[in-house]
């Protein structure tokens, strides 16, 4: 039997991507990573939909062809070995949802983790790719001085935005001690003036 249980930053954000995205959907992952969200989203667009997925490693890009290839996804995806500050120039039309898995690749480089200046770039491209009612999900990790800095100065940003153009929610597990995943989650509203 299915029980819901609240477990962690990364359940919260597929939580609301189940929620936003339908079959024939446009969507971007920013941080592919292993590929497991890549996949997820995959499997969320359909047939019909697609997958714009970006990450500067070629060892990512590789792992989550070789996922996306083993599970017969591929033809539901781009792979792009780019910087997701970049994503205006690859990114064409109307997305629905934006994922963004902040850090360092498990079991890869630390030293290639996201970056403030970078990620920032990337959320303001996102917010102008997504259509009205579309979401941007950002896991954040700030057990580590980066992904602190980086957290702070996300909200920061966030807190920031017009709230008649977005609605923007932090989530956080409030005893699970310091340095605790968090999940953010953005969405465009129809503008009202
Ligand atoms: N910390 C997460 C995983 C994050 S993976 C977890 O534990 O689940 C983050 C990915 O972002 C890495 O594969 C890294 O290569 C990638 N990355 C870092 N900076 C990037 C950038 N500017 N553009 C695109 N991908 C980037």
């Amino acid at each position: 039997m299915f029980m819901y249980v609240l477990k962690s930053a990364r359940y919260l954000a597929q939580d609301a991507l189940e929620r936003a995205i339908l079959a024939g959907d446009h969507v971007v992952d920013a941080t592919a990573g292993n590929g497991h969200d890549t996949e997820f989203l995959c499997r969320l667009v359909g047939e019909s939909g697609h997958v714009f997925a970006f990450d500067l490693q070629g060892d990512a890009i590789e792992a989550t062809r070789r996922r996306l290839m083993n599970a017969g996804l591929l033809d539901r995806a781009t792979l792009i070995h780019a910087g997701h500050e970049e994503m205006a120039d690859y990114v064409r039309g109307e997305i629905s949802a934006v994922v963004f898995n902040l850090g360092w690749l498990p079991g890869g480089d630390h030293a290639v983790t996201t970056r403030w200046e970078t990620t920032r770039k990337a959320v303001a491209a996102a917010m102008d790719l997504l259509k009205e009612g579309g979401i941007i999900t950002i896991c954040a990790y700030p057990g580590h001085e980066e992904g602190e800095r980086e957290k702070r100065e996300l909200i920061a940003y966030l807190s920031t935005l017009d709230n008649r153009r977005f609605n923007v929610l932090e989530q956080r597990f409030l005893n699970a001690g310091p340095g605790a995943p968090e999940c953010f989650i953005i969405q465009k509203m129809a503008f009202s003036g």
